[in-house]
């Protein structure tokens, strides 16, 4: 039993919950939910990112405090993680007042630690990233490359944190820990940014009240990316009520972030544990952006937006954790549409395991009256599953969720060629073909359990109600083996994936 710690990036109160939130949610879900098939103790942090200029802004525009925005804000990400069956252990609002006492401990001690300094800042500053922009950052016409708005000369008094002076370190961590960040394109990335020479940074806001009190200076609060990074450190903390968990769970197994957020998080980050003193996390593992089906970013005036609330009215939550993890090679961007959502449902969910699962149960009641028959299993199918769990296993521990996905769905294939190879049907009408039948019903019955309890992290709803019928409600990886645990009845099954208008 390993502890495992994995996080989502939190998310900005201001914007609307939308498909990319639920990517990453859904993603490091699968890692979570594989995590306690292992019986590893598992904690997964998501939440949201609640201070800072935006919020402040957008609140004044509407007459509220900033606490009610967020209070308003919040709850719409808060709400989304049960439609999509994303099982967080926690959802962190960086305007805890947890939160806040424990970033004000920690980046005091990076101050007494002599890594900040009094200066003066000028440069350019988008207010929707809360972020300034250097040179290779700043799209043409002085906008930001992200928001595509006008960027905003800035000056001002400011706290820094002496991020020049990490350089080394971080050369040295790059250099030591290959994994460190993944996939390898971004590491690249960001040693490259690294090796650029790093600038030391904005540490604190002066003329901000919306965010953590500097506790040297209380007329400062915490720049709000500091402040939202150390969610994943704090978090554990106040996470469960009379407990601290950061002992157990720090440091964090896998931060999942989106690409756009690549700086703050392997190069900021990692210098700001080493200031503070405290551990690094494992890795760091960036996806990419799902785009509109015409392949370009998603965006309401080009009609390209895939709506995850259709996909989930449409077709389920499982389909649509099982369509993104799929259909886009996770790591890399990709395009999605929902004509391909439909595809993979029709012709993966429904033609493939939902027809495996509805003929072998249907003939296991035709021909042995929904009794799963003893005996021998059949060798040959069951070396075809030898070694699989700890091969599903080794591609998650490497974040390859698509690539663990596909492990297990060659072997629905396999079963599904299996049936056509040994067809059912013409044993129970042959002479003599009872003992053929009861081996070939019986290893159908044990492969459909075993691809289904692999597949649970992806198919949380379908793997319990399958898993159900056949009588075997295990979710251990431990039982994800042929012959671990082979039904010994089955019931009816209604269609698994029914056909959609
Ligand atoms: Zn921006």
């Amino acid at each position: 039993m390993a502890p495992f710690y994995v996080t989502t990036p939190i998310f900005y109160v201001n914007a609307a919950p939308h498909l990319g939130h639920a990517y990453s949610g859904i993603a490091a879900d699968v890692m979570a939910r594989h995590h306690r098939q292992r019986r590893d103790d598992t904690f997964f942090l998501t939440g949201t990112d609640e201070h800072g200029e935006p919020v402040a802004d957008a609140a004044k525009a509407l007459g509220l405090e900033p606490r009610e925005l967020a209070d308003r804000n919040a709850e719409r990400f808060r709400s989304l993680w049960p439609v999509l069956e994303v099982s967080n252990d926690f959802f962190i609002r960086t305007s805890d007042p947890e939160h806040g006492a424990k970033v004000q401990e920690v980046l005091q001690r990076v101050y007494d630690n002599g890594h900040v300094y009094k200066g003066l800042y000028e440069g350019w500053y988008c207010p929707r990233c809360a972020d300034f922009k250097v040179e290779n950052e700043i799209a043409e016409g002085n906008r930001c490359p992200i928001h595509e708005i006008p960027l905003v000369r800035e000056q001002e008094e400011n706290w820094f944190f002496r991020l020049s002076t990490f350089q080394e370190d971080l050369e040295r961590l790059y250099a030591e820990r290959p994994d460190f960040v993944g996939p390898p394109e971004r590491r690249n990335e960001a040693m490259a940014f690294i090796g650029s020479g790093l600038d030391d940074v904005s540490l604190t806001r002066a003329k901000l009240t919306w965010g953590v009190p500097v506790p040297w200076d209380p007329g400062h609060v915490f720049y709000v990316w500091f402040d939202a990074l150390l969610n994943y450190y704090t978090a554990l903390a106040y996470a469960r009520d009379g407990e601290d968990l950061t002992a157990e769970f720090w440091p964090a197994t896998y931060h999942l972030i989106g690409k756009d957020i690549l700086k703050f998080h392997t190069v900021f980050w990692p210098a700001l544990l080493l200031a503070a003193e405290l551990p690094l996390p494992h890795h760091v593992f960036v996806h990419g952006f799902l785009l509109g089906g015409d392949g370009r970013k998603m965006s309401k005036s080009l009609g390209n937006v895939l709506d995850p609330f259709e996909v989930i009215e449409r077709y389920g939550a499982d389909a649509l954790r099982f369509y993104l993890l799929r259909d886009v090679t996770f790591g890399g961007d990709g395009a999605t549409s929902m004509d391909a959502v439909r595809s993979r449902y029709e012709s993966e969910l429904a033609n493939e395991l939902g027809n495996l699962a509805s003929r072998t149960i249907a003939m296991v009641v035709r021909y042995r009256d929904g009794r799963v028959p003893t005996g021998a299993l059949d060798a040959a199918l069951a070396a075809d599953f030898d070694g699989l769990a700890e091969a599903v296993g080794a591609r998650i521990d490497r974040a390859d969720l698509t690539g663990a996905l596909e492990e297990i769905w060659q072997r629905v294939r396999r079963l599904n060629r299996y049936v056509e190879e040994r067809a059912p049907w013409t044993l129970a009408r042959a002479d003599g073909g009872a003992d053929e039948l009861d081996e070939v019903l019986r290893s159908l019955a044990e492969g459909l359990r075993v691809v289904m309890v692999l597949l649970a992290p992806w198919l949380p709803e379908t793997a319990e109600r399958l898993l159900g019928v056949l009588g075997r409600p295990s979710l251990a990886l431990a039982d994800a083996r042929l012959g671990a645990a082979v039904p010994e009845r089955v019931v009816a099954l209604e269609p698994l994936f029914p056909k959609q208008p």
